[in-house]
């Protein structure tokens, strides 16, 4: 079996579908590995690095002639029409309203994989890419905030006199907001936080922040049986959002990462709410690729909005490329693992397998996931 591992494509992507571990564990496993040259070099990862570990060293010529492709974006129209039909291409496929992409997808004939899809179940955490790259995210949204942060994040008592703590909001509580509360207590701020799903008041208490949210009897339900946020009503949101307002006007910084699977992210705050914050508050949107939680917020720039800027940076994850690269390889070597035979080490694919039905999106000419009109399995 042999695998390509090719240097993305997507401008900004610095993230790469392979590390030397993963190298190690698939060679092992008796797969050729091509890794295309300077794949890794955005990442710290050299050829050298590669071939060490067991892999060759190619060029984008080699996509032709492999039966896995390990990307990290979802493969141009130019790198579709390069595999060979019955490729399989595993990617973080970004499928929600691509309708187009996803039909090129399939008219390439190729298996195409969504890891975005992976069942959060205990069997595929370690295939669970929301978590390792959000985890990464959260991470550097409080990072990037205190770069652009012209205060201290603790509070600092000195013969000159004393420097307040920053007074961070944390909006969302998924994956990457716990690792942002986290990261914020770290270096010293304050910090509050808000969800809609009641499970996370516990979580954000435990990390030693303080939760804020209109506790009601619709509050109490809001948690879907996968464990995702519902959509809340709009007697409920006007409530939240009064609450929230307050809030933020005395904050100094707020980091919102809200998503509901499949839909635009929720708008939670206002051109009004930013407006009333002090001058030089900071307001990091993570959800800004899926339209936005700060009304104002453009992907991948700092918006000058009245007293505050709203930082609009994409692929955060990307940001902390080296270790983001290392975890999301081990996401993908983990589910290549799955479906390969065990004596032999062909390709064996289980289509009735859980974890193929949930991220299969074309197959044989066809979109085959039922969430994209795909018929249902
Ligand atoms: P996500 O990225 O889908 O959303 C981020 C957060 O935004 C969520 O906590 C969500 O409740 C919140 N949110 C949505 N609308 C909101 C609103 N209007 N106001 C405030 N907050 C809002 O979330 P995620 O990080 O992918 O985590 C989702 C769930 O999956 C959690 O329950 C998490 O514990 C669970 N999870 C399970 C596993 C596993 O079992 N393997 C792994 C990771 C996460």
């Amino acid at each position: 079996m042999k695998i390509f591992v090719p240097k993305e494509s997507a401008e900004g992507e610095s993230r790469v579908a392979a590390s030397p571990d993963t190298i190690k564990k698939l060679t092992g496993r008796g797969a050729e590995i091509i890794v295309e040259t300077g794949a890794g070099a955005k990442s710290r990862i050299t050829d050298a690095a590669f071939e060490e570990a067991g892999a060759k060293i190619g060029d984008r010529s080699d996509a032709g002639s492999a039966d896995v492709v390990l990307k990290v974006r979802r493969p141009t129209g130019d790198e579709l029409s390069a595999y060979k039909s019955g490729a399989v291409v595993i990617a973080i496929m970004d499928p929600y309203g691509q309708d187009e992409a996803l039909n090129a997808m399939a008219e390439a004939g190729i298996l195409a994989f969504a890891m975005e899809l992976m069942p959060r179940i205990t069997r595929a955490q370690v295939m669970d890419v929301l978590s390792s790259q959000a985890n990464l995210a959260g991470y550097r949204a409080v990072v990037d905030a205190s770069h652009e942060f012209d205060r201290a994040f603790p509070m600092m008592m000195t013969a000159a006199g004393t420097v307040p703590a920053a007074r961070v909001f944390v909006m969302g509580v998924g994956v990457a907001g716990l690792q942002a509360i986290a990261t914020a207590k770290r270096l010293g701020a304050v910090v509050t936080a808000t969800d809609v799903r009641p499970a996370t008041k516990e979580q954000v208490e435990s990390l030693g922040a303080k939760f804020v949210a209109v506790e009601d009897e619709e509050f109490k339900a809001a948690e879907t049986s996968g464990g995702y946020a519902k959509e809340m009503s709009k007697e409920y949101q006007q409530k939240q959002a009064e609450l929230v307002a307050k809030h933020i006007a005395k904050q100094d910084i707020v980091i919102t990462t809200a998503l509901i699977p499949g839909r635009p992210a929720p708008k939670l705050v206002s051109k009004d709410m930013v407006a009333s914050m002090r001058p030089g508050s900071l307001l990091v949107d993570l959800a800004v690729e899926r339209g936005g939680n700060v009304e104002g917020s453009r992907a991948g720039e700092i918006v000058e909005a009245g007293p505050a800027r709203i930082i609009g940076y994409t692929n955060v994850s990307g940001r902390v490329s080296a270790s983001a690269s290392l975890l999301y390889a081990k996401n993908l070597s983990a589910f290549v693992e799955t479906m390969l035979d065990k004596e032999t080490g062909a390709l064996a694919i289980d289509f009735d397998d859980e974890l193929v039905k949930a991220t299969l999106l074309t197959r044989e000419g066809k979109v085959v996931h039922q969430n994209f009109g795909g018929a249902k399995a």
